[in-house]
Parts: structure tokens; C-alpha cells; sequence
């Protein structure tokens, strides 16, 4: 949520920011804005300030003539105040312009201190409060009145700063969000993500909570939260980031494309990790918890479904948002397993750190080896996805299940020295989910013949309850039609009242003892003028089926079926979002990582 950059450069660092902007855009896209130092060429060594910001996307920035070889922008997704010119970012009081990602929580005590003092607000956002105690608790030291100010703070929060005091230096504080430090060839950056800084930076290097990352005299300087100077390392930045670009399709299209690749990457990766550290927490545990946010959430129902039929435990799934709250049962000899793409969802770090606290043992499922939840946890367990820039996770979501599925044969072969039977199938998950693509045919011919529906149902018995839940949730994000994923044995017990001639319903039928029972429910919902597609990888379900629709799925051992079924459901997502009108790339009212509570 939210893209900050800075950047210092050799020449004029408007473009570098533009440029990275455009590609932080999926943190957010409610307004963007960039604030320079700007040298004025008459009056000698005199510098000034120069903002410019819009609601909407960054493209609206194009195009101004203004020049500064030091910067800050920002690409808003709105928490504390509509999204408008006035509220986006940069903010400025005095000779200071801020960005900002995240909360601050105690703003509205904090604004009401600085009004008693005289200061007036031009924005309603939270983020204004900083920049204006950094303008009060300046007096000559710029670095000394930003850590005075974040002392002030309670919440979370990436902020960069610059001064017309202080040309050529940017001063950066992280508490919470996401921070890296990154050089490329003559320019020096401070940024939300790695990926924004594709084919501009050479060499990146992440700040932890706490940390001051500051850019002057030409140099990166990293400080504790005391402010002492520490040494840290830079790593290279990925290939895989390094050469991102999004061609001509959006990137969701691109990245369902990109899936089965990023599954054998995946695998690869998951065959090299040395379980051992983990293998007494694995056998010995009497339970698990697993935690995670929207779509993640659903690879934790997933593992749960699994674990508990190979392992004979039980699993207790939560929303990382609910897990904190509702007074967790977590304690020591317990394993939290944290889903995140990111490894930076503010829900799920929280919960991960109260379940840390309690005693637990983390494992950390997550796309991002540098994450906050990669470092967080006890035995991180890294998805090879590749980066995932588009809002509704699609790549991820796949290999997400396809880690926790081999945790579970990991824990399986640790309790009883040999591994379930549908592990040695997990080899040809990669081409199966490529033959899916066999039903993108269909899927947009459903698609086509379903994309002015105001509301919809997906169903699915056992295993395929949570690809019904995904799949639902794909079409509310990012095509917007109201959807509800749910178990189809339910259907009877309320759901059933609002089918009504055409009203569609979308089933999954992948475990065959239980095929009958989702025909069942199909067979009530064509009673009452329902509209029935199914999928499902047997050709008898399918025939013997009441369903208007019928695709069938490539087939692989039932257990790894929800890695396969999920495939034509992303697509079909994606097809009525374009044919809806809709940017897949961008949905309305979210953005990627969200990385507030
Ligand atoms: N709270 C800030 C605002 O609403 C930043 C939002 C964010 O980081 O998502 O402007």
C-alpha cells in the first residue's frame, strides 16, 4: 500500500521518479505526487521546494517541466482522507516535503497539539502531522528533527523527507513498512519495493524496523534507532526483478501465463531447502495454527485440508487480522504457519509476532527472501513465484499451496519416514497446470456469456470449498461482481433463497467421493432456473452432470487437484474484468502489499 521513493542523482531525478513511480503503481493509485529540490540558477545556492500533485495515477504527473537532482514521490492508496490534489503527497510545512506509507495512529491527539500551537493543516491525512513536528523540532540539524519527530509517532510508517535546507540528502525512517536502499548507475534510491526500481538499480540492501537509512554527500548511510551509523550489506538485485517489464498484456494475464514456471521454480527451490531445522517442531507438534490475509488465507485454509488428512492434527486457520484479537490459544510446542506474497502484510507480521511472543514456532510461507516475515520467522520457506505486481494474486496463490502442500509431506515423512503418496506426483504439477490452459477457451466463452451478472455463486464440496472461495474472491476483486465462495452442502441452508432464473453458479467437483453431493446441490440450483458450469477432471461427473457448462480439467492425484483448479478460474476472473471494462491491474479501492492494518 502506498509507493514512496527518493532519489538522489548525478543529473535531474525527476524522470528516475516518474519512471518508478509508474512502477510502484500497484501499491496504490488514489493520487501520486514528487517534490524536488530545485536549484535556482539566478539567485546562486538558493534552493527551493517544487511539488507537483494529482489525484489519480502518476501518468497525470507527466509532462511538468521542473528539475532538482534531489526528489521524493509517492503513489497513494488512501487511508485518512479522500483521495484528492490536497491530500496526496509530498507534504509540506516550511522547508521540508514528506512521503509517507502507513498509519500513524495517535494523529488526531498529535494534530490538535500542533493546532494549539498555531500550525493549520492543508490536508486531512495523518501523514501531514510528521512533516509538520519535523518543521517544529528543526533548528539546524535535519536528521536530528526527523528522529525527534518519530519518537513523536505510534503506528506505522516509511517516510522520506527532504530539505530546501539540505540539498542533495533525503533522510528516511521505517517503522513497520517496507524500506530498501538501492544504487544503479548515478543515482542513489530509497524505496518501498525492489521491483519499482527495475532496470535503475543495480543493488539494493533493506532496512530493518527501527532504522534511519540516510542519502548525502553522494553515499548511503544506514542508522540504529539511536542514530548511530551502522554497516550493512547490499545484495544484487534479482535477475528475475532486474528485467521486469510488462509487455503488452496486463500483468495479471502475464503472471497467470507465468505459473508454471514459477511452480517448477518453486519445486526446484522447495527440493534444495534443508527441512532438518524444522523437523522436531513438525514431528513433535500436537497442533498447528496458520494465519494469513485474502487470497494467502485461503492457501492456509488449503494447508489446513491437507495437514489434517495426512498428518491427523488438527489445524486451526484464522484471518491474521482476527488471530490477535480473539485471544489466541497459541503457545509454546505450537507452529504458526504465516502466509504472506509478500512477507510484508501488517495483519499477519502482528500476528506472527504475538504468536513469536507466546512461545510458537513461525514458518513463514512467503514470495519475498528479504521480507520482514522472511526475517521474522524461525524457518522462512520461500516461493520461487518470481515478482508479483498485479493486485489479485494469481502465480503466488499456486505456489503458495503447492509450499504448504510440501510442508505437509515434509511433517508427514518426519512422523512416520516416508512421504504421502501424492508426493511423488508433485513433479508434474507444473505441466498439468499448464495443460489447464486448455480450458481458457471456455472460460472465456463462460466468461463472454456471464459478464453483465450482478452476482454470483461458486461451489465446492471438501478440498474444493476453498478453490470456490478463490475463485469468487478473484471476480469481486477485480471485476467487481458481487461473489460468494461457499461449501455446496451449505447451499440448502440459506444461499438457495437467492437463486432465481440465470442466476449463475460455478462449481468445482475434484474429489470423486464427494462428486455426488455437489450434483446434489447443482440439481437444486437448476430446480429453481439456476444457471450450472462445472469443472471438474471425470469425464462421468461432467456427463452425468445437470450442469449448462461442463470443462474438464487435466488430471492429476486428487490431493493436488486445488493447485490445478484454481487455473480456469483466475483466467475466467480475468476475462470478465476486461469484458467488464475494468484494468485487471488495477482494482478498484486496493493495492498490492498491504502493508497497514
Ligand atoms: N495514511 C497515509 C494517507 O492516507 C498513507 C497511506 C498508506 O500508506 O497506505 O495518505
Amino acid at each position: 500500500m502506498c509507493g514512496i521513493i527518493g532519489c538522489f542523482s548525478e543529473k535531474d531525478c525527476y524522470g528516475r521518479l516518474l519512471r518508478a513511480l509508474k512502477k510502484l503503481e500497484y501499491r496504490g493509485y488514489d493520487s501520486a505526487g514528487i517534490a524536488l529540490v530545485h536549484k535556482n540558477r539566478r539567485l546562486h545556492e538558493n534552493y527551493r521546494l517544487i511539488v507537483r500533485k494529482k489525484k489519480g495515477y502518476v501518468s497525470a504527473l507527466e509532462g511538468a517541466v521542473i528539475s532538482g537532482d534531489t526528489g521524493i514521490g509517492h503513489t497513494r492508496w488512501a487511508t485518512h482522507g479522500v483521495p484528492c490534489d490536497r491530500n496526496a503527497h509530498p507534504h509540506v510545512s516550511g522547508k521540508f516535503a514528506l512521503v509517507h506509507n502507513g498509519i500513524i495512529e495517535n494523529h488526531a491527539a498529535l494534530r490538535q497539539e500542533l493546532c494549539e500551537h498555531g500550525e493549520t493543516f492543508l490536508s486531512e491525512t495523518d501523514s501531514e502531522v510528521i512533516v509538520k513536528l519535523i518543521d517544529r523540532n528543526y533548528a539546524g540539524d535535519f536528521f536530528a528533527a526527523v528522529r525527534a519527530a518519530c519518537a513523536r509517532l505510534e503506528g506505522s510508517y516509511a517516510i522520506a523527507v527532504i530539505s530546501a535546507d539540505h540539498p542533495g540528502e533525503i533522510i528516511c525512517a521505517r517503522c513497520k513498512s517496507p524500506l530498501i536502499a538501492a544504487a544503479g548507475k548515478g543515482a542513489l534510491y530509497v524505496c518501498s519495493d525492489a521491483p519499482a526500481l527495475a532496470g535503475e538499480a543495480e543493488f539494493f540492501c533493506p532496512a530493518n524496523d527501527g532504522e534511519y537509512i540516510r542519502i548525502a554527500e553522494g553515499k548511503i548511510l544506514f542508522y540504529d534507532s539511536a542514530g548511530n551509523e551502522i554497516k550493512k550489506s547490499f545484495l544484487r538485485l534479482p535477475a528475475q526483478i532486474a528485467a521486469l517489464e510488462k509487455g503488452d498484456k496486463s500483468f495479471m494475464e502475464k503472471e497467470i501465463a507465468e505459473t508454471p514456471q514459477a511452480l517448477s521454480d518453486t519445486l526446484k527451490s522447495l527440493h534444495r531447502t534443508d527441512f532438518a531445522p524444522c523437523a522436531r517442531q513438525l514431528r513433535g507438534a500436537k497442533r498447528f495454527f496458520a494465519v494469513a490475509c485474502g487470497t494467502a488465507y485461503h492457501a492456509a485454509l488449503a494447508f489446513r485440508d491437507r495437514a489434517e488428512e495426512c498428518l491427523h492434527i488438527p489445524v486451526l486457520c484464522q484471518t491474521s487480522s482476527e488471530f490477535r484479537y480473539r485471544s489466541p490459544l497459541i503457545g509454546e510446542g505450537d507452529v504458526l504457519v504465516a502466509i504472506s506474497q509478500s512477507g510484508e502484510t501488517a495483519d499477519t507480521l502482528e500476528a506472527s509476532r504475538l504468536a513469536k511472543e507466546r512461545g510458537a514456532y513461525l514458518i513463514a510461507v512467503t514470495n519475498v527472501a528479504h521480507s520482514s516475515l522472511a526475517a521474522l520467522a524461525d524457518f522462512p520457506l520461500l516461493l520461487r513465484a518470481g515478482p508479483e505486481i498485479a493486485v489479485a494474486a494469481t502465480k503466488s496463490y499456486v505456489c503458495q499451496l503447492l509450499a504448504v502442500f510440501y510442508l505437509t509431506a515434509q511433517a508427514h515423512f518426519f512422523k512416520h519416514t516416508r512421504m504421502p503418496v501424492w508426493f511423488f506426483e508433485l513433479e508434474k504439477l507444473s505441466e498439468t497446470v499448464r495443460a489447464a490452459e486448455e480450458c481458457f477457451l471456455q472460460t472465456s466463452h463462460l466468461a463472454k456469456q456471464l459478464s453483465q451478472t450482478f452476482g454470483m455463486y461458486y461451489l465446492g464440496r471438501g478440498q474444493d470449498v476453498v478453490t470456490a472461495m478463490e475463485g469468487a474472491l478473484k471476480v469481486k476483486e477485480i471485476a467487481c461482481v458481487y461473489a460468494e465462495g461457499y461449501a455446496a452442502g451449505e447451499l440448502k441452508h440459506g444461499t438457495l433463497a437467492l437463486i432465481e432464473k440465470g442466476f449463475p453458479v460455478i462449481a468445482i467437483a475434484t474429489d470423486k467421493k464427494l462428486a455426488k453431493k455437489c450434483e446434489n446441490a447443482l440439481a437444486e440450483v437448476k430446480a429453481r432456473g439456476g444457471f450450472c458450469a462445472l469443472f471438474s477432471q471425470y469425464e462421468d461427473v461432467l456427463s452425468e452432470s445437470c450442469a449448462d457448462f461442463c470443462c474438464r480439467l487435466p488430471s492429476i492425484s486428487e490431493p493436488l487437484m486445488p493447485v490445478v483448479s484454481v487455473i480456469p478460474l483466475q483466467k475466467f476472473a480475468c476475462e470478465m474484468c476486461l469484458l467488464r471494462g475494468f484494468d485487471p491491474d488495477k482494482p478498484r479501492n486496493l493495492a498490492k502489499s498491504v502493508t497497514v492494518e
